[in-house]
């Protein structure tokens, strides 16, 4: 699943090649993905997008008649800036034309994403989006403190809690959780002000950490295989491998289908 780092890649890329550039023909090969109200997708051909933005998992592109292209690529869904000619990859789900020749395409080999085309000053009716908590990357550490005051329990389903703050999911909440040296399973409720102070920093410097290298990952070109950009990280989905601080094996936990990792060595858990 597509976490900050990922779509501000995908976001830096996008939105220099958008923005000015008129989009020509629309097309969804998948209509139910789209979540239109009454304005069919149809009805962006001849404009513009004027800016790209982001909200946690979310991107929004906004056109220059004052409405938002809003998409949530959950688990599957990827991006891909192609020219006319290049074969379509499989579950193409969406393709948007511009003046300048190039396709954005959108495949969903789960389709589990979804899209909406709504008025800007209806953005609060798309699902979820009301209830979205501040995103990771703009809330200030006070207010991140005090938000965190009011969850007492288990830290790593707080930080991936998307009304408590918005953009982080289960694999950075493990690289951030390492790096601030927290055990995953750890109370909120036994962590003094400077453990989350500390929280909130690593949540910072990782998440600055990793767009660099996502962006370089996405290069000059916007294309994602269907594995995620993961390589880099340290110790999620990195089970039995060393530390990259202590050396000892990360320690690795499956629950739900979703895997939880970590360094018992760095980060003991703290009853
Ligand atoms: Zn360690």
């Amino acid at each position: 699943m597509p976490e900050i780092p990922d779509l501000e890649a995908i976001r830096h890329f996008l939105e220099p090649r958008l923005v000015g550039n008129t989009l020509t023909s629309t097309d969804s090969r998948f209509p139910w993905l789209i979540r239109t109200g009454s304005d069919g997708l149809a009805t962006l051909a001849g404009h513009q997008f004027v800016t790209l933005r982001r909200h946690g998992k979310f991107l929004l592109f906004a056109t220059d008649d004052d409405r938002l292209l809003i998409v949530n690529p959950m688990l599957t869904g990827r991006f891909h800036w192609a020219e006319p000619t290049e074969r379509k990859r499989p579950m193409t789900a969406l393709v948007l034309g511009f003046e300048d020749g190039h396709e954005l395409r959108y495949s969903d080999a789960r389709k589990m994403g979804r899209w909406y085309l709504v008025p800007t000053a209806e953005l609060e009716t798309v699902p979820q989006m009301a209830e979205l908590g501040p995103d990771a990357l703009e809330v200030d550490e006070d207010t991140f403190v005090a938000r965190l005051k009011k969850h007492p329990g288990q830290i790593k389903p707080t930080l991936t809690n998307q009304k408590f703050i918005a953009g982080v999911g289960n694999a950075y909440s493990d690289e951030i959780l390492w790096e601030a040296g927290l055990h995953p399973h750890r109370r909120r409720a036994t962590m003094d002000e400077d453990d989350m102070r500390r929280l909130y920093r690593a949540m910072r410097s990782t998440i600055e950490w990793a767009i660099p290298i996502l962006e370089a990952e996405v290069a000059d070109r916007l294309y994602q295989s269907n594995e995620e950009w993961r390589d880099h990280l340290r110790v999620h989905r990195k089970a039995d491998e060393p530390c990259p601080r202590c050396g000892q094996p990360i320690h690795s936990q499956v629950r739900g289908g979703s895997e939880t990792d970590y360094c018992l060595h760095c980060q003991p858990l703290v009853l």
